[in-house]
C-alpha cells in the first residue's frame, strides 16, 4: 500500500512582521483527510481535521508566544497516512512609536513626490508632497511615537494637511498631534455617528471632507471622490496628475496576510449599495486612475485591474446570489460575524485578487428603503457558512 502525499501550506513557513496569519493545510492526494495539531504535540488519529470550510487556520502572536508550529499528516483512502510535516510562524511584531517611510517618487518640477508610511500594525499611510503643500492621507493606529514631525522632517518644513480618508481607529491615531502641531486636519463628519468601531475622534479642531473638494498642493491638486460603503464617509484621494489612487479602505484590499475583504462592507451598506458606490467613482474617475494604493496593502496595485475584479466579484454577488458563494478564508468569528464571502481569483497565486463578504447582501441598508435582495439569496446560508 501506497503512501498519501504529505500535506503542504500556504503561506509559507518563516518569520512574519504580524500578529495574525492565516494558514492553508492542502495536499496534492484528492480528498485526502488532514489532522493537525498546533501545540506542539505529534499529530493522531485523533487530532482536528483540517476544514478549509471553517476557515483558515489562525496562528497568533499572544505574549509569551513568539511562534506557532502545525504538524500535521494526510490520509487518502487505500493509502498509507503520510509522514508528519512541521511548519513553524514565526512572529516579529514591530514596536509602537516606530514609523517606517520609504520614498516612492521624489518630488519634481512636473510630479508630486510620495512617501510611503507605515505604523508597527502595518496600517499605510501616504505622504503626497506638493512644491508648495504636502498631504498626508490617514493617520494610522498608533498613539506613540510623533508623526507630524516626522512628516515635518520628511518634507524639509512644508505645511501637512492630514486627510484621514474614513474614521475607523485603525486610520486615525496621530490625529490629535496633527491638531497640536497646528496642521489642518479634514476627517468625513458623516463618520461622526459610526455605530460600528467608534473612532474616539474630536471633530471640534477637525474640517468636513468630502466629495468634490480639492486640496492644491502647488504642482499637484488633489481631489477627493465620495465612496459611501465601508462607512459612510469614505472617501478616496486622487492626484489626477499621476493616476495614483489612495483609497484607503474604500475598495478593500487584498493582502494575503488578511485573506478576504470581510471588512469592506461594515456600516449597514447592502453590497448592492457599495457595488454602486464604486461604479459610480468609477464612471467618475475610473479613466484617470493608474495605480491604487490601499490602506493595508503592501504595494500597490494596478488600479484598472483590481477595481475591475473587484466589481466582478461584487457584481457576481448581487447577481447570483448564493450561487458565487465561497466559503470565507478566514472563520466566521473572525470575519465579523459572516463566513461567506464571492471571490475573483485565488488569493495564494493572483496578484490581483479580490473578495466580497456577503454579511451585508440581505442585512437590511440603511441607504435604501425598502432594502433590496439579490435575486435567490438565500439568508440561511448565513447560518450555514
Ligand atoms: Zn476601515
Amino acid at each position: 500500500m501506497g503512501k498519501t502525499a504529505i500535506p503542504s501550506v500556504f503561506p509559507a513557513e518563516g518569520t512574519y512582521e504580524l500578529s495574525t496569519l492565516h494558514v492553508n493545510l492542502s495536499c496534492a492526494a484528492p480528498h485526502a483527510v488532514i489532522r493537525y495539531t498546533t501545540d506542539g504535540t505529534e499529530p493522531t488519529s485523533n487530532s482536528l481535521v483540517y476544514h478549509r470550510e471553517a476557515g483558515l487556520i489562525p496562528v497568533k502572536h499572544t505574549d509569551g508566544v513568539e511562534s506557532v508550529t502545525i504538524r500535521a499528516f494526510a490520509q487518502a483512502d487505500g493509502l498509507q497516512p503520510s509522514d508528519t510535516v512541521a511548519f513553524t510562524y514565526r512572529f516579529a511584531c514591530r514596536p509602537k512609536g516606530v514609523f517606517r517611510h520609504s520614498l516612492l517618487r521624489e518630488p519634481s518640477d512636473t510630479v508630486a513626490g510620495l512617501i510611503r508610511i507605515e505604523d508597527f500594525d502595518l496600517d499605510r499611510m501616504y505622504l503626497i508632497i506638493g512644491q508648495k503643500r504636502a498631504a498626508l492621507i490617514d493617520a494610522g493606529w498608533d498613539y506613540d511615537g510623533d508623526l507630524p514631525a516626522l512628516c515635518h522632517a520628511l518634507t524639509g518644513g512644508l505645511p501637512v494637511d492630514l486627510l484621514i480618508a474614513h474614521g475607523h481607529p485603525d486610520h486615525v491615531a496621530q490625529a490629535g498631534k496633527f491638531i497640536e502641531y497646528g496642521c489642518k486636519v479634514y476627517a468625513p463628519y458623516a463618520d461622526k455617528s459610526m455605530k460600528q468601531l467608534d473612532c474616539g475622534l474630536d471633530f471640534t479642531h477637525i474640517e468636513d471632507l468630502k466629495g468634490g473638494m480639492r486640496f492644491d498642493l502647488g504642482g499637484t491638486v488633489l481631489q477627493i471622490y465620495a465612496t459611501p460603503g465601508h462607512t459612510p464617509g469614505s472617501v478616496v484621494v486622487l492626484d489626477e496628475n499621476t493616476g495614483d489612487l489612495f483609497a484607503s479602505d474604500s475598495f478593500g484590499s487584498n493582502r494575503r496576510e488578511i485573506p478576504d475583504s470581510a471588512w469592506l462592507q461594515l456600516s449597514g451598506y447592502s453590497l448592492e449599495s457599495c457595488l454602486r458606490s464604486l461604479e459610480a467613482f468609477l464612471d467618475a474617475a475610473g479613466n484617470k486612475c493608474k495605480r491604487i494604493f490601499t490602506g493595508h496593502n503592501a504595494e500597490m496595485m494596478d488600479a484598472q485591474q483590481y477595481l475591475s475584479t473587484l466589481r466582478k466579484a461584487m457584481h457576481n454577488a448581487v447577481d447570483n446570489g448564493a450561487a458565487c458563494l465561497s466559503p470565507s478564508l478566514r472563520s466566521a468569528a473572525e470575519s465579523f460575524g459572516s463566513g461567506s464571502i464571492a471571490v475573483e481569483g485565488d488569493w495564494r497565486h493572483d496578484p490581483i485578487w479580490a473578495a466580497a463578504n456577503l454579511q451585508f447582501l440581505y442585512d437590511v441598508d440603511t441607504q435604501q428603503d425598502p432594502p433590496r435582495y439579490a435575486p435567490g439569496f438565500d439568508p440561511k446560508i448565513k447560518t450555514i457558512l
